[in-house]
């Protein structure tokens, strides 16, 4: 399906993540209406011809297609539920879009006020890191309605290759909970693999140059492996992001009653860090644990 350029798209949330994406969809044409909680994360794409909003409600107001990247559920809630917010401006027909890292219950929600406007809610959190979002690689896992689904893909598109309707409101989020809980123990090892091999001695390029090739290889391990080995512990993906995460996933699993022992040990090693000041570290600083 090719793009129809004429849509107004509106993007709130301009972090690490939104700014790339929201470049994509303006580098691809679209006009784009911009709002983040702290201004001046937005003039860079206001240079680029992207219009300044004064909030989360003018945006919507404003656009055919609202799309969210915001940091915690409470910021989603705020910007989509509060007074004057998102669903209470959005036009007819409108698609909203979160891509946030949120809780599918909150998904839902939003999903059944968005109906009673005659509007559409989609999630639809995503997996790539920092990376995938300035490559316009990203993998997107949606929930919500097919129609509307079919509405935001070549947006969608623009901003990633894995593009996968998953099911109902919340799906999307449930989904990217299964990738959260596959990261949680693989970043485990990868800084245990790590710290395994500086203590026995190796040079940690040597070893990165082999198991990076064979079946430990992967983003965690190649991209956040190298970054450890450099000493560079810079975000990517903020630690305080992941608690965030694995809360959202142990409260899940447990109304589930499903026991996640890898994630409950991740956890509580990040909640650690993040009480000795690491929460806004990317989540490679885990290695900082296994170095004391
Ligand atoms: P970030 O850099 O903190 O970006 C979030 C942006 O949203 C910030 O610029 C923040 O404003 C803005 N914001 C927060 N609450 C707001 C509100 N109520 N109204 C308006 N703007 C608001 O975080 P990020 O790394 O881009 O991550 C964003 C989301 O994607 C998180 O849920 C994260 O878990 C998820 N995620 C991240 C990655 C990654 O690798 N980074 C990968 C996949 C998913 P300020 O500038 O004022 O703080």
């Amino acid at each position: 399906m090719s793009a129809n350029t004429s849509t107004r798209i509106g993007f709130i949330g301009l972090g690490i993540m939104g700014r790339s994406m929201a470049g994509h969809i303006l580098t691809a044409g679209y006009r784009l209406n911009v709002y983040n909680r702290s201004r001046d994360k937005a003039d860079e794409l206001v240079a680029r011809g992207a219009t300044w909003c004064d909030t989360p409600g003018d945006v919507a107001a404003a656009s055919d297609i609202v799309i969210t990247m915001v940091g915690f559920p409470h910021d989603v809630e705020q910007i989509y539920l509060g007074e004057n917010g998102i669903v209470a401006r959005a036009n007819r027909g409108a698609v909203l879009i979160d891509m946030t890292t949120s809780s599918p219950a909150l998904a839902e929600r939003i999903a059944a006020e968005a109906d009673k406007k005659k509007c559409y809610a989609i999630d639809a959190p995503v997996s790539g890191g920092d990376v995938g979002a300035r490559d316009a690689k990203l993998a997107i896992m949606v929930g919500g309605d097919p129609a509307a689904f079919e509405k935001a893909l070549p947006v969608l598109q623009r901003m990633g290759t894995s593009i996968v309707l998953q099911g109902g409101a919340g799906a999307g989020q449930h989904t990217k909970m299964c990738n959260q809980i596959v990261i949680a123990s693989t970043i485990m090892g990868v800084c245990e693999g790590l710290a395994y091999g500086k203590r026995a001695g190796l040079d940690l390029d040597t070893v990165l140059k082999s198991i990076g090739g064979g079946a430990a290889s992967g983003f965690q391990l190649n991209v956040l492996g190298t970054r450890i080995i450099k000493g560079d512990f810079a975000p990517g993906f903020f630690i305080e992001h992941f608690i965030k995460d694995l809360g959202i996933a142990l409260a899940e699993a447990h109304c589930m009653q499903l026991d996640l022992p890898g994630v409950s040990l991740a956890r509580k090693l990040y909640e650690q860090l993040a009480a000795q000041g690491y929460g806004r570290n990317g989540t490679q600083a885990l290695f900082k644990h296994y170095e004391k």
